[in-house]
């Protein structure tokens, strides 16, 4: 069997979910999802050139044969969102071909289910995003005034809301938990009603903004009891000093973990935070390959393992990253913003791993996202999707379905 071609299509949801399918001389092809990035379908075709005529069951070594393709060898960057995609869709390739799960060929599972969970923005706020984190308003959201208002998702945001108020987090998160997730997740990088709007790049907190998180925090947990884990996400929003401040202002309170306090680049000033509080510290989304992990973990830096397995380098990479979690005793929930061909993708290494905690579900307000898929009901019940058994993913994409919701000027698999 060889490659014969990369055909790509994008879905315009709360975010881009960007589809890559791979096609063979034996009629077997495989999809996968990358997280979204601009230009990203042209890079993924250009890959084209360096898979056609291979062995798409050669998963590892096409994965490295794509990172040497690009710029001799990157570390980083997009082309690891191309990669991930494509060697995602090598191995539903690999399942389809031999009839076998995902999982199986990824070494079997440890689970039946996979815990999901629920982000929950920031309380009611719902927001599509572009390719550049532009607000945009796709005709499905209805919201004829969501672009334009606000231009960048990391501009500061208006200081008077009713939005980002303790009463609004904890009434969400209820409603949330009583659908069955036992796991959610809150934006802490959120403006305090009443008080000097956040400067987006100074990224320092005043104590009343630094008092206005700590509620958040205390009083959505409160809402949901101690059955229900809550994680906050910062966006990597402070500084060392106000992190650490931040982190030790909700020590009374059982986070599941504070998520990305710092900026990702820089591994000692997450450690220092890190080992200057009792909070649990998570990160990883925007690490790249085994590698991009490799010092935060010896330096102890983090409580939690978060990579994105459709950024991260792909499936096989997800697995070994979260080895690399489990031979320093953390776990691994793995960040994902994907429509259901990623998200079932991440079900499957998910499955796969011990160490495992929950994967993220960031679609709950996108309303056609259990549609694109043939036949199913919905992906997530109770908080879980079930592990499934078919060859390859598992679950197909509706064509019909995922035309519909189209990104324009967008090949469709074409
Ligand atoms: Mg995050």
């Amino acid at each position: 069997m060889r490659i014969t071609g990369i055909k790509t299509a994008v879905i315009e949801a709360n975010f881009d979910w960007t589809l890559v399918r791979v096609e063979t001389d034996e009629g077997v092809s495989g999809l996968g999802e990358a997280f979204f990035a601009p230009g990203l379908t042209a890079m993924m075709r250009e890959f084209e050139s360096v898979l056609v005529g291979e062995d798409p069951f050669d998963i590892d070594r096409l994965y490295q044969k794509m990172r040497w393709a690009s710029s001799a060898g990157s570390i980083a960057g997009f082309a690891y969102n191309a990669i991930s995609g494509i060697e995602a869709a090598l191995w539903d390739l690999k399942g389809r071909a031999l009839g076998v799960p995902i999982w199986q060929l990824l070494g079997g599972k440890f689970r039946d289910r996979v815990r999901i969970y629920a982000d929950c923005h920031a309380g009611h706020t719902l927001e599509s995003l572009g390719p550049l984190l532009q607000r945009r308003a796709p005709a499905w959201l209805g919201n004829g005034d969501a672009a334009g208002s606000r231009s960048g998702y990391f501009e500061s945001l208006p200081d008077e809301s009713d939005d980002f108020t303790p009463k609004a987090y904890a009434e969400k998160a209820r409603a949330v938990a009583d659908r069955g997730f036992t796991a959610l997740k809150f934006d802490l990088d959120v403006p305090v009603s009443g008080s000097v709007a956040p400067d987006a790049y100074a990224r320092n907190l005043n104590p009343a903004q630094l008092d206005h998180l700590a509620s958040l925090v205390a009083e959505t947990c409160a809402a949901v009891g101690p059955h229900v884990e809550v994680a906050f996400d910062c966006h990597w929003r402070f500084t060392v000093k106000d992190a650490i401040r931040l982190a030790r202002a909700i020590e009374g309170v059982p986070v599941a973990w504070l998520e990305d306090p710092t900026p990702p680049e820089n591994p000692t000033a997450l450690a220092k935070v890190t080992h200057a509080t009792s909070t649990p510290i998570g990160t990883g989304e925007n690490w790249f390959a085994r590698e991009g992990f490799r010092e935060a973990l010896s330096l102890g830096a983090l409580d939690i393992v978060l990579p994105d397995l459709q950024k991260c380098g792909g499936l096989g990479e997800g697995k070994r990253i979260a080895e690399l979690a489990d031979m320093h005793d953390l776990s691994v929930a793995p960040h994902n913003i994907s429509g259901p061909i990623g998200t079932m993708a991440s079900v499957h290494v998910a499955a796969a791993i011990p160490n495992f905690h929950s994967l993220e579900w960031h679609a709950q307000d996108v309303p056609f996202f259990d549609a694109l898929l043939v036949g199913a009901g919905p992906l997530i019940v109770n908080g879980h999707v079930e592990v499934p058994t078919g060859p390859g993913l598992g679950v197909d994409l509706d064509l019909d379905a995922a035309a519909r919701y189209a990104k324009a000027g967008e090949p469709f698999f074409a």
